[in-house]
């Protein structure tokens, strides 16, 4: 009989395949004591050496299929098995208490794990799964356990485990892995992430499917629903068959937007940007083939240094960016830190309320040093494409005219120094604050465009923290409110005859892209892969069409009103 389960969709595809199941061999750990602590460090420091080789060819392979910056995982964990507030302790735990050494690893790498996880950044609490990895490779070498090594699958499977750990997720082959399923995880954890970026589908969360399936056993999965069918019956089989094709033809069907100009149906051109982290992530703007970059979040930069990165180090990064785009416009957001971003070398002063507090573009104009060197890096790196620069958090007119007047005194100084620079440079803001979305036309006075961010713009609106499940149902990109804020930033823009565009999550929400094209959106900025069914739907919708129904949503009372509506206007006009 077959089996039907439902978890989290966590990466879109359909497949049907036979299970590899990864076992975890269940490791019993004594805290028994040695005799001979020269031999136990001995085998300590062989098992090192083990691992760091394993670790070195597992990078090395995940080079192959992964891009250099998702493939860094592996230098962190290079790191942890060198880090001497690792090692240290552990070695002590050996000479001083003359404990075995996979009790002495096991007792350090959990405390280890526990000061990560309690970490309030997001980006140290992930590092937690790393430790965890790298520990139980090191156990697994003193235990002499050898690892499955996922790179030698060489048929058809789908994956099963309790969890995949990030040199799991490195090591699959796209060729023969066609999905995977786990017991734990979420929409945002790594291993979903990942499964995103390989495309591979994946459904996490399934509570206990490494007890429900065997090796062998065929499962049908399709990772947008997060249902799999265990043994499937030969008639589920053939729904699934059908389900695959659609997902093929469907997949076939957006990579016909590739090149096709980004407009509606009647033809009012936009333009579909991509958002970037990183100069490896503009190599999705390239493969997605995006009109623009429409926000670089230049505070990675600055997350990943060890020290404030150098004029030099930063221009680096924003030349390789602008070259890579080949003269399409690369909008860089300056440094937006503070809140719930951190930095390894700069203490925040304590504050009561840090989303409301000295970040962003406060702590730049604050800070003049640090901004002078952003600018200048910048200025310098305008010569090679074409590049924007936009002022995040900006709150009031006089604000943006400060930072204005710092970037016009910058850009005067580096071409007198006789660096080439483009003349053509963009300066506009981020409208994520409502004080700035109630007075854009005044603003765009001053700045040549501007860009709603409304991750940002929600919470300050709703006044829900965007980090606080509590509060989460209070983010809602459709209620009328958040619409009308974002329809003043256009009308505001438009009058003061310069572009709007947005680069938050709501740029590529399926829902929201009819309202903010009949809202004259002029570019729609979200992440590499939403890109194309973005660009589908824009194709489908008639602009003068979706111009009336902003009027009908702006009279709506709440939310769930303009749901309604927009499901009709999807069934009038046969979308999706
Ligand atoms: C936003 O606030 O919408 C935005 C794009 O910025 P971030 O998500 O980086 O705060
Ligand atoms: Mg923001």
């Amino acid at each position: 009989m077959s089996q039907k389960i439902k978890g989290i969709g966590a990466s879109n595809g359909v497949s049907i395949a036979k299970v590899f199941k990864i076992e975890e061999t269940k490791i019993e750990i004594n805290s028994n004591k040695i005799v001979n602590v020269e031999q136990e460090l001995e085998t300590f420091r062989s098992a090192l050496k083990k691992a760091t080789e394993q670790v070195e060819k597992i990078k090395e392979k995940a080079l192959l299929t992964l891009s250099e910056e998702e493939a860094s995982v592996f230098d962190a964990h290079l790191l942890f098995i060198s880090d001497p507030s690792i090692i240290e302790p552990i070695e002590a735990m050996i000479t001083t208490d003359n404990f075995n050494a996979v009790y002495s690893t096991d007792v350090v790498m959990k405390q280890k794990i526990e000061e990560f996880l309690a970490f309030d950044d997001p980006y140290f609490k992930e590092r937690a799964a790393d430790i965890k990895d790298v520990a139980s490779r090191i156990i697994k070498a003193l235990l002499n356990i050898e690892s499955v090594d996922l790179s030698e699958i060489n048929e058809e499977t789908i994956i099963v485990a309790e969890d995949l750990t990030p040199s799991d997720t490195a090591q699959l082959n796209k060729k023969f892995v066609k999905g995977f399923l786990t017991n734990i995880g979420g929409r945002t954890s790594y291993s979903a992430i990942m499964a995103r970026s390989l495309e591979i589908p994946a459904i996490l969360g399934l509570g206990n499917i490494t007890e429900l399936v065997e090796n062998n056993d065929i499962v049908a999965m399709n990772g947008e629903t997060g249902i799999a069918i265990i043994k499937p019956t030969e008639e589920e089989i053939s729904t699934f068959k059908n389900e695959y094709e659609n997902y093929l033809n469907y997949k076939k069907e957006l990579e016909t937007f590739l090149n096709k100009e980004s407009k509606s149906k009647d033809n009012k051109k936009v333009k579909i940007a991509s958002n970037i982290g990183s100069v490896q992530d503009s190599e999705g703007a390239l493969k997605f083939n995006a009109d623009a970059v429409g926000l670089f979040r230049s505070e990675f930069l600055y997350m990943d240094a060890e020290n404030w990165p150098t004029e030099d180090e930063q221009f680096n990064s924003y030349k390789a960016v602008l070259e890579k785009m080949n003269g399409k416009q690369v909008v860089v957001r300056t440094l937006d830190i503070g809140g719930d971003k951190t930095l390894k070398y700069f203490k925040f002063p304590e504050e009561m309320n840090p989303f409301l507090g000295y970040r962003a573009i406060r702590l730049s104009l604050d800070r003049k040093d640090t901004f002078v060197t952003q600018l200048r890096a910048l200025i310098r790196a305008s010569a090679y494409g074409n590049l924007a620069i936009m002022f995040p958090m900006i709150a009031t007119v006089d604000e943006f005219k400060e930072a204005k007047k710092i970037y016009n005194e910058v850009y005067e100084q580096v071409k007198s120094e006789g660096y080439e620079v483009s003349e053509n440079i963009e300066v506009g803001m981020m409208v994520e604050v409502p004080s700035a979305a109630v007075l854009t036309e005044q603003f765009c006075k001053y700045a040549d465009f501007v860009s709603i961010g409304t991750n940002d713009l929600m919470q300050y609106t709703m006044a829900s923290d965007r980090m606080n499940e509590k509060v989460s149902y209070l983010y809602q990109p459709l209620n009328p409110s958040i619409l009308k804020l974002i329809k003043m930033t256009i009308d505001g823009a438009h009058k003061a005859g310069k572009w709007a565009g947005m680069c938050g999550e709501m740029a590529g929400d399926l829902n929201a892209i009819p309202l903010l094209l009949g809202m004259g959106l002029d570019e729609f900025s979200m992440s590499s892969t939403s890109i194309l069914e973005a660009k589908k739907l824009i194709s489908e919708i008639e602009y003068s069409k979706a111009h009336k129904l902003v009027h009908q949503a702006l009279k709506c009372d709440n939310e769930f009103e303009v749901k309604q509506l927009l499901d009709q206007f999807k069934k009038e006009n046969e979308i999706l």
